[in-house]
C-alpha cells in the first residue's frame, strides 16, 4: 500500500468492536487512525456494567479475541472486572490508546461527496475529517429507562443496572427491581441477600437454566498456558458445543426440547412453592427471548424476604410503585433491570450520506444493512455489531472478528486501487435483507413475544438467523461486485 493513497479512518467506540478493529488495522499497516470514545477509558459495556454479579454468559475462552488468548481467567464465565481489565490490557498491548480521543462524544457525521470524506461532528462543537467512518457503538450501550407515568416523582433512590450506584447501601432497605432480563438475573441474588425486602416486578418470566460455571484452578491455568494448543482446543470445544444450538432458534425448533426439560426440572428443583413456580413459568416459547443462565436466581426468589409481583406497574409515586390491582408498593429504592434501547441503532447520532439522506429516515421501519455492516448511499461507512448481527447462542466477539476482517479488506481495497469510496449496491443490500428476513420469519423470535430483538414496526432488526460459520463464510472475502466504486477521477462499476 502506498502511503499517499492510505485512507484516514475514524472509529467510534472502544469496546470489543472498536479495539479489535483498531488492532487489526494497525497490524495491516493502516495507521492514520482516530478513535472517539465518549467515556474516559476503553472497555464498552464491560466498563459500564459493573453491577453486582456482572459476568459474561459465553465462556471466556471463546468470549475473547482469537488473536489475544488469555490463559488465566479466574473462572469459566469471567466476572465483569476481569473482562474490563482484559480489554484495557489489549489496548495497552497493541498500543491503541494513543489513537483514542477519550471523553469525546460523536454527535453525528455527514459525507462530503466532493472530498470523499466523512465530516464528524463532536460534542465540543469541533469537527474531524476521515475517509472512512466505522461505528463500533454496540447494540447495548444505551440504557432503556421505562416510560412509567410519575417515574420522575419518585423520592427514593433510583438507578439502572448499567449505572449502578455503588454508594447506595442496600442493607435494611425495601427495594423494587423492575425487569427479568440478562442483567437483572445477575444482580437480583445480591439485592435479595442484602436488602431487608425485595419486590421483583416481573412483566414476563424468563427461562433460566443452570450455568455450567466453575473456578479455574492454578494448575488448570498453568496447563492452559504451557500445554501447546490446549487453550485453543478449549476455545474450539466451546464453539462446537454452542454453535449447533443456532438450529434450535431457526427452523429446527424441536431441538429446543432438551433445554425445555432442563428448565422445567431446574425450576421444580429450586422452587418448591407451586404458586411461585407458576409465576416463574414463562408463557412465551423458549428462545423467543434470550435464554438465561444462573445458579442462584431462583434460589434468591425463594427467599422469605422476596416477593414476585406480576401485576403490571401503572404509576410511580414519590413513595413507591402502584400496580394495576391498585396496590401501592412503598419502597426506598428502585433498580431498573430494563435493558437497553437496542433497536435505536447509532442513536442519537445523526449520520448523513449521499444527497443529504439521513440514516434515521432511511431506517424508519427499522435498521438494515448489507451483512449488518454497509448501507447503500452511505459510502465508506461501516458498522460493527450492526443490524442483524446479534446472537442468542454464541459469542458476539466471533461475529465482530468476521466484521473486522471484512472492513479491513474494504479499506485495503480503497488504498490499493486508489478509490475515493465504496458504496454497497442497493439491490445487493435489499436481496440480502429479503433473504434474512424470510429466515427470521420462521425463527422462534417471530413467535410473538416482546423482546429487544424487535423494532416497533415488528421487524427483527437485531438477530443473525443462522450459524456464525455461515456469517463468517459470507464475510470472509469482500466481493467487489457488491459495491459501486468511485475512483478518485470517475464513476465506474467494479467487476460490472
Ligand atoms: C451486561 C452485558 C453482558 C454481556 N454479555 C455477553 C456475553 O456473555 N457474550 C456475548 O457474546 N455478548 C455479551 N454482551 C453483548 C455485548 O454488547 C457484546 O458482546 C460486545 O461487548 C459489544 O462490543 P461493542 O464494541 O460492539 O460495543 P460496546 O461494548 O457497547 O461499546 C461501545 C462503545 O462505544 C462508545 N460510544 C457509544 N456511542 C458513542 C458516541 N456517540 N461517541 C463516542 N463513543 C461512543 C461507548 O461509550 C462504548 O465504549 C453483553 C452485553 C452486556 C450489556
Amino acid at each position: 500500500m502506498r502511503a499517499s493513497t492510505m485512507p484516514s479512518v475514524a472509529i467510534i467506540g472502544t469496546g470489543f468492536g472498536g479495539l479489535g478493529m483498531a488492532i487489526q488495522l494497525k497490524k495491516a499497516g493502516i495507521t492514520d487512525l482516530t478513535i472517539f470514545e465518549k467515556a474516559a477509558d476503553v472497555g464498552g459495556v464491560w466498563r459500564e456494567n459493573d453491577y453486582p454479579g456482572a459476568a459474561c454468559d459465553v465462556p471466556s475462552h471463546l468470549y475473547s479475541f482469537s488473536f489475544a488468548p488469555k490463559s488465566d481467567w479466574s473462572r469459566r464465565f469471567a466476572p465483569q472486572a476481569e473482562i474490563y481489565q482484559y480489554l484495557r490490557d489489549s489496548a495497552d498491548k497493541y498500543d491503541v490508546r494513543k489513537h483514542v480521543r477519550f471523553q469525546t462524544e460523536v454527535r453525528g457525521s455527514e459525507f462530503d461527496e466532493r472530498a470523499g470524506e466523512w465530516v464528524i461532528y463532536l460534542a465540543d462543537g469541533s469537527t474531524h475529517r476521515a475517509n472512512v467512518l466505522i461505528t463500533a457503538t454496540g447494540q447495548l450501550s444505551r440504557p432503556a429507562v421505562p416510560r412509567i407515568p410519575g417515574i420522575d416523582s419518585f423520592e427514593g433512590e433510583i438507578f439502572h443496572s448499567a449505572t449502578w450506584n455503588h454508594d447506595y447501601e442496600l442493607e435494611g432497605k425495601k427495594v423494587a427491581v423492575i425487569g427479568t432480563g440478562a442483567s437483572a438475573i445477575q444482580f437480583i441474588p445480591t439485592v435479595a441477600e442484602k436488602s431487608a425486602h425485595m419486590k421483583l416486578f416481573q412483566r414476563d418470566a424468563a427461562y433460566v437454566i443452570p450455568k455450567p460455571d466453575y473456578d479455574y484452578s492454578k494448575s488448570a491455568n498453568a496447563l492452559f498456558k504451557h500445554v501447546p494448543g490446549l487453550l485453543k482446543l478449549s476455545r474450539w470445544a466451546t464453539y462446537a458445543e454452542l454453535e449447533p444450538r443456532a438450529a434450535a432458534f431457526g427452523d429446527l425448533q424441536f431441538l429446543m426440547k432438551p433445554f425445555q426439560w432442563k428448565f422445567r426440572s431446574f425450576l421444580a428443583q429450586e422452587i418448591k412453592d407451586p404458586e411461585l413456580r407458576a409465576k416463574l413459568t414463562p408463557k412465551d416459547p423458549m428462545g423467543c427471548k434470550r435464554i438465561l443462565m444462573s445458579n442462584d436466581y431462583y434460589r434468591a426468589l425463594a427467599r422469605p424476604n422476596v416477593d414476585v409481583v406480576t401485576d403490571g406497574i401503572v404509576e410511580i409515586r414519590p413513595e413507591g410503585l402502584v400496580t394495576a390491582d391498585g396496590t401501592l408498593h412503598a419502597v426506598d429504592a428502585i433498580v431498573l433491570g430494563t435493558g437497553f434501547a437496542a433497536t435505536d441503532f447509532l442513536s442519537p447520532m445523526q449520520v448523513t450520506g449521499l444527497d443529504g439522506a439521513g440514516l434515521n429516515d432511511v431506517w424508519q421501519e427499522g435498521a438494515e444493512a448489507h451483512l449488518g455492516m454497509t448501507v447503500s448511499g452511505f459510502p465508506n461507512f461501516f458498522m460493527l455489531y450492526g443490524p442483524n448481527t446479534n446472537l442468542s447462542h454464541n459469542s458476539i466477539v466471533f461475529m465482530l472478528e468476521s466484521q473486522i476482517a471484512y472492513v479491513r479488506q474494504a479499506i485495503e481495497k480503497l488504498a490499493e486501487e486508489n478509490l475515493k469510496w465504496l458504496d454497497v449496491r442497493p439491490d445487493v443490500q435489499s436481496e440480502f435483507n429479503t433473504r434474512i428476513q424470510r429466515k427470521l420469519a420462521d425463527s422462534v423470535w417471530a413467535q410473538g413475544c416482546k423482546s429487544w430483538y424487535t423494532h416497533a414496526s415488528g421487524k427483527n432488526t437485531q438477530n443473525w438467523p443462522g450459524f456464525t460459520f455461515s456469517y463468517r463464510a459470507a464475510t470472509r472475502v469482500l466481493d467487489s461486485s457488491d459495491f459501486v466504486a468511485q475512483p478518485k477521477t470517475a464513476l465506474v462499476l467494479v467487476n460490472a
